[in-house]
């Protein structure tokens, strides 16, 4: 673009530009005979117009959304596409989190082998580190569902 010598934009083009590009803004892709000539007039404003000679100007949309008056880089629409689709992977990762979370509290306990034996006789039982599961004989023990208490056995509450 051809910009004539000690151009100085006076303040009422100014106005007049930003009103011109809002309205170049609001043009879509489509729309390129209105945009043109808009963008005419933004040139003619700006000092950027080259005359009649200097060819047309050609206003470029945005590859992204079509409208005119930004370009790829500079899209909202691209922004506000991209943050929420980032945003969507955030709640796609804590959904996949969620799931493998209920999987595993769902999933079966690692059964107590002889400790379920003791719990559906109805026997207190300690868990040996080395041999597993044994009868308890102490006041207060009872890793399963019953438990010594008072010397005698007794169902443990459920919490
Ligand atoms: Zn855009």
């Amino acid at each position: 673009m051809a910009r004539s010598s000690g151009y100085r934009p006076k303040k009422k083009d100014i106005e007049e530009v930003s009103k011109l590009r809002k309205e170049l803004s609001k043009l879509k892709y489509h729309q390129w005979q209105k945009a043109t000539h808009i963008m005419q007039k933004i040139t003619v404003l700006t000092g950027d117009w080259a005359g009649p000679s200097g060819g047309l100007i050609e206003p470029r949309a945005c590859k992204y959304c079509q409208y005119y008056g930004h370009t790829r880089q500079y899209c909202k629409q691209r922004e506000r596409d991209e943050k929420l689709e980032i945003e969507n992977e955030i709640a796609k990762d804590k959904k996949w989190r969620e799931d493998q979370q209920k999987k595993a509290e769902s999933a079966p306990k690692i059964k107590n082998g002889q400790g379920d034996y003791f719990d559906s006789i109805g026997w207190a039982w300690v868990r040996d580190e080395y041999v597993g599961p044994l009868p308890a004989c102490e006041e207060g023990e009872g890793d399963g569902l019953y438990m010594i208490k008072n010397g005698v056995t007794v169902k443990k509450k459920q919490e």
